[in-house]
């Protein structure tokens, strides 16, 4: 199972990932962990990727255009030997990836989802900050909405991580014992 996530601070996982039974599942080859950063996708000189929501509002929004480009690469890697492309799974032909999008107003994630998401080849992640992403991502990429519970954190990495390690456990070989 390969986790790809998209992220503006990928460091923020080294710790956790680093650790105990996800470090080992890594070593061991149950689960790869890959990160895009939407930044490395921005196409002016300072990088800049937040902009004041069109909408008006407070706070700034995530653009749509890196994150875009940041999944397309990430699908592209997850699915090369098929010859699959972006266009293929916004046409809905691609039911291979799933794209998950991590929100506070999302669908609760629960240990059944966990178990549910682990039978997957590829998942693909996206962490927000600040006051979100441009919401046409998540309708143009027909990502899923899930949250990890009712309250509001800084951005989508700690999210992220709950639900990369509540999936993970429950892929079979990660734990000595599956019945833990
Ligand atoms: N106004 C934004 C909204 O309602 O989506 C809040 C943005 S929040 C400050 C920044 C990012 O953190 C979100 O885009 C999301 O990726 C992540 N996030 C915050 N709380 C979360 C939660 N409970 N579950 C999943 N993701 C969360």
């Amino acid at each position: 199972m390969t986790f790809h996530l998209i992220t503006l601070f990928p460091r923020a996982f080294d710790s956790y990932l680093g650790e105990s039974i996800l470090k080992r599942a890594i070593e061991v080859k149950k689960i790869k962990v890959k990160f895009y950063n939407p930044r490395d996708f921005t196409t002016d000189k300072h990088k800049r990727i937040d902009r004041a929501p069109y909408g008006g509002g407070p706070g700034m929004v995530i653009q749509a255009e890196p994150v875009i480009k940041a999944v397309e690469k990430a699908i592209l890697s997850s699915s090369r030997k098929r010859g699959s492309r972006l266009d293929s799974r916004l046409r809905g032909n691609d039911k291979s990836v799933k794209i998950i999008w991590l929100s506070p107003s999302g669908k609760q994630f629960t240990n059944e989802s966990g178990a549910r998401y682990a039978k997957q080849k590829n998942l693909i992640i996206i962490c927000g900050r600040y006051e979100g992403i441009d919401a046409r991502v998540k309708k143009i990429l027909k990502a899923e909405d899930i949250s990890i519970g009712d309250y509001v954190l800084t951005g989508g990495e700690l999210p992220a991580m709950v639900f990369i390690d509540s999936t993970a456990r429950q892929i079979p070989g990660v734990l000595h014992k599956y019945e833990s």
